[in-house]
């Protein structure tokens, strides 16, 4: 008894995987996942029912026959190639579309097993395939014990399944209405309930295993974030910006555009620390570091902090005037908006280095910083708050 407790309990406890935030990347793995597991088994239907044709024909064949297996033959296969195109239909991810997907993958579901649960009811009753009954039963049991491996992983699928399958066979059978014993409708209504049962298991070891994995692949992206980002201000960190660089250096050069790069120093950012203390300067660094962002608008620019109070901006394709004008517009843009914070009120500046590489001069990624950096110095040195642009 004790033994049956812990099997029930053990069942239970995999019963409730956790689904909560998780739930909507789950449903999006379950539809591409139902979606590639129908794709195998739609052939099969077709397929079995030409076996079957066969052999009904070969046992005892008649012109009705022979035109009805023809006819469902072709029924069938039209179905699997519909099936086909609903299935490419379904496929995406999309929240908005996730439950117009599902829908595609059941109606598809439904249709296959109404037509097959059409030739299972034609078996039971007054028809040319009523003598061969019992291979159309056994049959129709192990295409549908082979197809719930496959649709186990959603329970609605597996239920729709089902019902449309079996359903319209077991209403005959236990109303009468068929030669046949009306235990048979019994019997099936069991095996109907018994494979909905015996679906949970599976499909809870799936939800796990997919859930464990999604939490897997979400960590790894938090973690390449977090090791190619700036804790504090949320930008490109000195890492990333050194790797982009040369990515940009050499894409630029294969492809023949220029490129840009402006270094962008804080000025008297100590003397903020000093009055003020560290934690309102590190308060002060995101101020700046978001009108950095906000002045860089392209996809393509890489903002990056790349020292203290040091900033640095990749600007892909940007020539040396268009580069010039918008380390102009983020200086200005710095200066006009003072660091406010408690009852503090402090106008900030930066000096910005510009450098344009221009092709068909063979830029890398040291040249480019050490000109940037060079013009940078300048700018400190014609007394800060200024932009100097340099090219080759
Ligand atoms: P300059 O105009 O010549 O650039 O003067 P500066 O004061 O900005 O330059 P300096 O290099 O003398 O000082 C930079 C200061 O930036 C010193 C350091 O304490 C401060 N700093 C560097 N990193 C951080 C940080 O993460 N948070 C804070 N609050 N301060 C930082
Ligand atoms: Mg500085
Ligand atoms: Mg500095």
């Amino acid at each position: 008894m004790g033994r049956f407790k812990d099997i029930f309990n053990g069942w239970q406890s995999m019963a409730q995987p956790a689904l909560n935030s998780e739930h909507l990347p789950l449903e999006q793995q379950r539809l591409h996942d139902l979606t590639a597991r129908i794709r195998s088994g739609v052939l099969f239907y077709p397929a079995v029912w030409a076996f079957i044709g066969v052999s009904m024909l070969v046992k005892h064949a008649t012109l009705t026959k022979f035109v009805l297996v023809l006819l469902v033959f072709m029924v069938e296969t039209g179905v699997t190639l519909l099936r086909f195109r609903m299935l490419d239909k379904s496929v995406g991810y999309s929240e908005f579309r996730q439950i117009r997907q599902f829908l595609y993958v059941d109606a598809g579901v439904a249709l296959s097993a109404l037509t097959w649960s059409s030739v299972l009811l034609s078996s039971l009753l007054n028809t040319p395939f009523q003598e061969h009954y019992s291979l159309i039963i056994t049959a129709t049991l192990a295409l549908s014990s082979g197809a719930l491996i496959n649709l186990s992983i959603r329970k609605e699928t597996v239920g729709l399944f089902l019902v449309a399958l079996y359903g319209p066979s077991i209403l005959t059978l236990l109303l009468g209405l068929s030669d046949q014993p009306n235990g048979l409708g019994l019997v099936l209504l069991i095996y109907c309930i018994a494979m909905y049962h015996l679906t949970r298991l599976p499909r809870r070891e799936y939800e796990r295993a997919a859930l464990s994995n999604l939490k897997l692949q979400d960590q790894a992206r938090q973690l390449t974030e977090l090791s190619n980002n700036d804790a504090l201000t949320g930008l490109r960190n000195r890492r990333y910006f050194e790797t982009t660089l040369k990515q940009e250096c050499s894409r630029a050069s294969r492809l023949e555009y220029p490129i840009s790069l402006l270094i962008i120093d804080v000025d008297h950012f100590k003397s903020i620390n000093d009055e003020f203390g560290h934690m309102v300067g590190d308060r002060c660094l995101k101020h700046i570091a978001n009108l950095i962002q906000n002045s860089l608008l392209r996809s393509q620019d890489t903002v990056a902090r790349i020292g203290g109070e040091e900033f640095a901006a990749i600007l892909p394709g940007m020539d040396g005037s268009a580069a010039c004008n918008m380390a102009e517009n983020l200086r200005q843009a710095v200066y006009g908006a003072p660091f406010v914070y408690q009852d503090i009120s402090k106008t900030m500046s930066v000096s910005i280095g510009c450098h344009t590489a221009v092709w068909p001069n063979d830029h890398t990624a040291e040249s480019l910083m050490k000109h940037a950096d060079a013009a940078l110095y300048d700018s400190k040195g014609q007394g800060r708050n200024c932009v100097t642009c340099s090219s080759d």
